[in-house]
């Protein structure tokens, strides 16, 4: 399991997206309503993030597909690569692009299918407490500075709003499915995250 972990960071600094409790949206995230998801089960809150790799063809970046993907609205004919995944409903909570927009697809209370088969420590379905961040992009090339700066910003806000969420809470797709995903890859760098995180310490 993950053991990445920086000790001893303070986070003092909430960040400067706004989570509203009632609807579940981040203020100041594009809105792109996904109809893939559903109730948590009662009483679970999420208490774990988990990041994402993906781009839609692969390896393709900027296109339309990763948000027609979550709104069961691609074209499966329209790519090689997009018939291999026919009749896929999958959705994330967050979607980080190139260019650092935040694109939100489900509310952050709800349940959004991302992780699939999945375990943290010893909890399975992680869908059920956990909220995923796509961040576009394919595991053997560098994330942009702009998204980790918003992966940063919005992780901040996650924290502030949501007591049982902190940085040793934060895990890749490839950490709870081991040997089935491998996202968001060896190109995104950990310890520049966790720098990223405690960089604000005292401010
Ligand atoms: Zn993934």
């Amino acid at each position: 399991m993950v053991e990445r972990i920086q000790g001893g960071g303070i986070l003092s600094k909430s960040g400067n997206y706004k989570i509203d409790a009632t609807s579940g949206l981040v203020g100041g995230a594009e809105q792109r309503p996904s109809p893939n998801c559903d109730e948590r089960p009662a009483g679970i809150a999420p208490s774990l993030v988990v990041l994402h790799g993906i781009s839609l063809p692969p390896g393709e970046f900027g296109g339309p597909h990763i948000e027609q993907l979550f709104a069961n609205q691609l074209d499966w004919d329209s790519h090689p690569y997009f018939g291999e995944i026919r009749g896929l409903k999958v959705s994330s909570h967050l979607l980080i692009r190139r260019d650092g927009a935040l694109l939100q697809f489900v509310p952050l209370h709800l349940r959004a299918w991302h992780a699939g088969l999945s375990r943290f420590r010893e909890r399975a379905q992680c869908n059920d407490f956990s909220l995923g961040i796509e961040l576009e992009g394919v595991d053997d090339a560098p994330y942009e500075d702009c998204q980790y700066a918003t992966l940063i910003d919005v992780l901040r806000s996650l924290f502030g709003h949501y007591r049982g969420i902190n940085p040793r809470h934060v895990v890749g797709h490839c950490d709870i499915a081991p040997g089935r995903k491998t996202d968001p890859g060896t190109a995104f760098d950990w310890l520049r995250l966790y720098d990223g995180l405690g960089a604000t310490s005292g401010n």
